[in-house]
C-alpha cells in the first residue's frame, strides 16, 4: 500500500532551531478529520501545524530519519 497520501513540511525558518528543524520530513495526511494539533513526522519529529511551512515537494535537505521510514511504508 503506498496510497497514504504525504505531506512535505519543514518548520518555518523563523521558528527553526536545529538541522533537523531545517530539515525536510514526511508527514502522514490523516484522511478527513480536521489537523491534529501536532503533525508527527514518520521519524518521530513533531511540528504544531502554526509553525510548520508546507512545501510542494522536498527542498532544501531531506530528514534521511523521514525518507527511510517512507519507503519502508509501502
Ligand atoms: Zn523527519
Amino acid at each position: 500500500m503506498s496510497s497514504i497520501p504525504h505531506l512535505i513540511a519543514r518548520v518555518r525558518p523563523e521558528f527553526a532551531r536545529s538541522e533537523q528543524d531545517k530539515s525536510c520530513h514526511f508527514f502522514p495526511v490523516p484522511s478527513g478529520g480536521p489537523l491534529p494539533e501536532t503533525l508527527r513526522a514518520y521519524c518521530g519529529f513533531s511540528i504544531a501545524p502554526g509553525q510548520a511551512e508546507a512545501l510542494e515537494g522536498p527542498a532544501g535537505m531531506p530528514c534521511l530519519g523521514c525518507l527511510m521510514a517512507a519507503a519502508l511504508s509501502d
